[in-house]
């Protein structure tokens, strides 16, 4: 097993990252390989912090073993690496010991995640495990020029490690895992084909309601809003599909969760995420919408925040409003 082999094997799969992001896998393990430095560094994001989404703490549940396989495949192609496994706190006292038994004496680190949101998105976490408050870096350079300490870094979450030992093991069949919730009968993480439609894994895990609901797919904050027409979609993101009555649900009252999510957990280092979701939280507090006002708001989220947060605040509130006909209220 060359690095080459492996290289070529991921490339050739067509796998992209599942943390959210979906960069094809194969090139930025071949970026890391390639970069030229003394050292490298791994680590495997297994910070999940958006709700909604719960896929990763399934894997390592019910296989850590697979992951650490996939870790250790990245310690062999990548040369003079160590690697860090980036746990939220619960995983980490959840599945640390069995990490530990399945890492041995390899170079692989459990690292403990504080308890933000924002400490999971991949350069605040290098900043966090170099000692510093989870603030995402400017890029580029990205991770994988300059991650860790300034070395080349391959930065991927839990589910794309376990399909890295699937992909070797020639066990991928093209799925992916999808993480279901809300308003539904069988809550739960299945795995199934990543072409599959959203209509079919609601129908197929016998999840599609009866009544008239709406779902938002990708997370439980920046997901977006799709009605029960649009289902032939695929889901993008981290693979989360939640479901919500329609009559039941106030919309108000959902944007709010949003956008509290948002105020808390923002890191508030740039101006248009810093006072754009203060703005949006006073609009949509005041249940007052002036539709001219969020538009620019979003606007300005979308293409000047610093991060992805700011930038991804957009997606859901653009969406609600186009699909269930959110009208001006002042
Ligand atoms: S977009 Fe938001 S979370 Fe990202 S750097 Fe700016 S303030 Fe921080």
């Amino acid at each position: 097993m060359n690095a080459r082999w492996v290289i070529d094997k991921i490339k050739k799969s067509g796998l992209k990252g599942r943390g959210g992001a979906e960069f094809p896998t194969g090139l930025k393990w071949e970026m890391v390989k390639k970069a030229k430095a003394k050292k490298k560094y791994i680590v495997c994001n297994a910070s999940e912090g958006e709700p909604g989404v719960f896929k990763d703490g399934f894997i390592l549940e019910n296989y850590p073993e697979v992951v650490v396989q996939g870790i250790k495949i990245a310690l062999k192609t990548i040369k003079n690496s160590s690697a860090f496994i980036y746990l939220r706190e619960d995983y980490y006292k959840k599945f640390g010991e069995k990490l530990r038994t399945l890492i041995k004496k390899e170079p692989i680190y459990l690292f403990k995640k504080p308890p933000f949101y924002l400490a999971g998105e991949e350069t605040a976490l290098l900043e966090v495990i170099e000692g510093r408050r989870p603030e995402p870096r400017i890029k580029p350079p990205f991770p994988v020029e300059k991650g860790l300490w300034g070395y080349p870094t391959l930065i991927n979450n839990v589910e794309t490690f376990y399909y890295v030992a699937k992909i070797i093991q020639g066990e991928y069949r093209k799925t992916r895992f999808y993480s279901v919730s809300g308003d539904v009968k069988n809550k739960g993480v299945y795995e199934m084909p990543i072409n599959y439609s959203i209509l079919r894994i609601l129908k197929e895990t016998n999840n599609l309601p009866e009544f008239d609901f709406f779902v938002q797919a990708g997370g439980r904050i920046t997901g977006e809003i799709i009605t029960p027409d649009k289902l032939k979609k695929k889901v993008k993101g981290q693979g989360a599909i939640i479901v919500f009555n329609r009559s039941k649900t106030d919309i108000f009252l959902l944007m709010e969760n949003w956008v509290d999510f948002l105020l808390r957990e923002n890191c508030d280092k740039c101006t248009p995420c810093r006072e754009g979701v203060f703005r949006l939280a006073e609009m949509v507090k005041q249940r007052k919408i002036d539709l001219k006002t969020l538009n620019d708001l979003l606007f300005v989220l979308r293409q000047t925040s610093f991060c992805g947060l700011g930038k991804g605040v957009a997606l859901p509130f653009f969406s609600l409003i186009k699909n269930l006909g959110v009208k001006e209220i002042k």
